[in-house]
């Protein structure tokens, strides 16, 4: 049981406007009782109600600052204990004020990173999925990413996680009646509904775990490369995507030494973009570094934007890197398209007949749109707005989502080499405990603690 109460401010300091500073734990109300001058007492306010009035310094009898006070009583609260909220809107320094009274109270002490969310998640308010999406939500980069991971932290996952389990808890049921009664034709029987059971399971993991590289991608964005020969226009596609003058943008081909990345989104789906050197064989030691750079940024790219030059013939350079990036998902951009076309496009579509072709003018800011929407197109097959959000996009849940349905596959093959029933429980057991540890059920103490100390102060 959890005895010592906890405050800490839970909004960005330094924001300006309103800051909260929230207290949790048995001795939350007396404590914030003890600084708060107001018409009625704490202690007898009922829960779920707001209250006018001054942080006074008890001692000084000082008015420190006006304030809100918000009282919340446990279990009803976020953390399942009793919460005093006190909203605060004046500046970093009367806030810091508030707190360091706070902490001066009887059994308060400061909250830890995480600590409020981790109590939610230890008096079972909310699952430790729900927490990480807490996490996530904090972190998240994008308006998509930010949907996703505030749909996770409203339980949509967890819910198709424990369905999935009820399947499981169904099958070890039977074959825990059919240890405790193994007559002959009770068991071919539970093979068989063990058999289905199981491909029953395995199929809603995999429709999971098929969201997994979408979820991948709203969380960590699509590593883009930027690719082509010297001053076909790699720096200024990545100036008027990020709408930042940081890469260099020079008319001296080979400029661009270092490989930039920069985080961005379009129309909601995240892009990581690498700015890589012009590829090209050169002499200059100094540029065949951010060459080599860019060759290792290629590799590692998701997506590959390979720049042309409609005013130009195809260089044997183009063709050269046309042929590299065979088998690799590439948008083929033909740009400076304001400029008269000298650019053999059938060959282009020759040696890469599948690469969507995206006619721009980077200089003019036109094609944005069609480049957006191919992008669209190769990662979500454009149907990102239908799907239901519900993405699987944490590693570890992947990992313990693969983990149970390998369980299950165990299972199904037991059941074919005449492996007793008992043997095959196991299997069935490790599949319910890998999609509990996912909520939480099974996770051991290390895990928690790791999960919990990646939040930020006062969450
Ligand atoms: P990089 O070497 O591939 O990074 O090319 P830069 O982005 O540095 O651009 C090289 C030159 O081409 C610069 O002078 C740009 O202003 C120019 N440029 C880029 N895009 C266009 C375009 O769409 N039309 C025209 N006319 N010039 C462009
Ligand atoms: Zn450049």
């Amino acid at each position: 049981m959890i005895h010592d109460t906890i405050a800490a401010i839970s909004t960005a300091v330094g924001e300006g406007g309103i800051a909260i500073i929230r207290i949790s734990g048995p001795d939350a109300i007396i404590g914030a009782d003890h600084i708060f001058a107001s018409k009625i007492s704490l202690k007898d306010a009922e829960s779920h109600t707001v209250h006018y009035g001054h942080i006074t310094d008890p001692v000084s009898g000082e008015k420190v600052e006006e304030v809100l006070v918000t009282l919340m009583r446990g279990p009803r609260s976020f953390t399942g204990e009793d919460v005093v909220e006190i909203n605060a809107h004046g500046g970093v320094i009367a806030v810091r004020k508030v707190l360091d009274l706070v902490l001066q109270q009887d059994g308060i002490r400061i909250a830890e990173p995480g600590e409020f969310t981790k109590r939610a998640f230890l008096n079972g308010r909310i699952d430790l999925m729900q927490a990480e999406a807490v996490i996530d939500l904090i972190r998240s980069k994008s308006d998509r990413a930010f949907t996703v991971a505030r749909k996770q932290a409203e339980g949509l996952l967890s819910r198709k996680i424990k369905a999935l389990r009820g399947t499981v808890i169904e099958l070890l049921a039977h074959i825990e009646v059919n240890i405790d009664y193994p007559e002959h034709d009770v068991e071919e029987m539970t093979s068989a509904y063990i058999r289905e059971q199981c491909l029953l399971a395995i199929a809603e993991l995999d429709k999971l775990l098929k969201t997994a590289s979408e979820g991948k991608i709203l969380r960590e964005g699509i590593m883009t490369a930027i690719v082509g020969r010297p001053n076909v226009g790699k720096s200024s596609l990545m100036n008027v995507l990020t709408q930042e003058e940081k890469a260099i943008v020079t008319d001296i081909p080979g400029t661009t030494r270092d490989v930039i990345e920069q985080f961005v989104t379009i129309n909601g789906i995240p892009l990581r973009l690498l700015d890589t050197a012009g590829i090209r064989e050169t002499s200059d030691v100094v540029e065949r570094i951010g060459v080599e750079r860019s060759r290792d940024a290629l590799q590692g790219a998701d997506l590959i934007l390979l720049l042309l030059n409609h005013n130009e013939p195809l260089h044997a350079d183009d063709r050269e890197l046309l042929q590299q990036l065979e088998g690799r998902q590439v948008i083929v951009i033909v740009n400076k398209n304001d400029l008269p076309g000298r650019l053999e496009l059938d060959e282009v579509a020759g040696i890469m007949p599948t690469a969507p072709i995206v006619h721009m003018s980077v200089l003019q800011e036109s094609g944005l749109d069609q480049l957006e929407k191919s992008i669209s197109d190769l990662f979500f097959e454009g149907g990102l707005e239908a799907a239901d959000l519900t993405y699987v996009s944490n590693v570890r849940h992947i990992s313990l989502l693969n983990r149970a349905k390998s369980s299950l596959e165990d299972a199904i093959e037991a059941t074919y080499s005449g492996i007793p029933i008992d043997v095959i429980q196991i299997d069935a057991r490790l599949a319910w405990e890998s999609l509990g540890e996912i909520l939480g059920d099974e996770a051991g103490d290390s895990l928690i603690d790791q999960i919990f100390s990646q939040f930020c102060l006062g969450k």
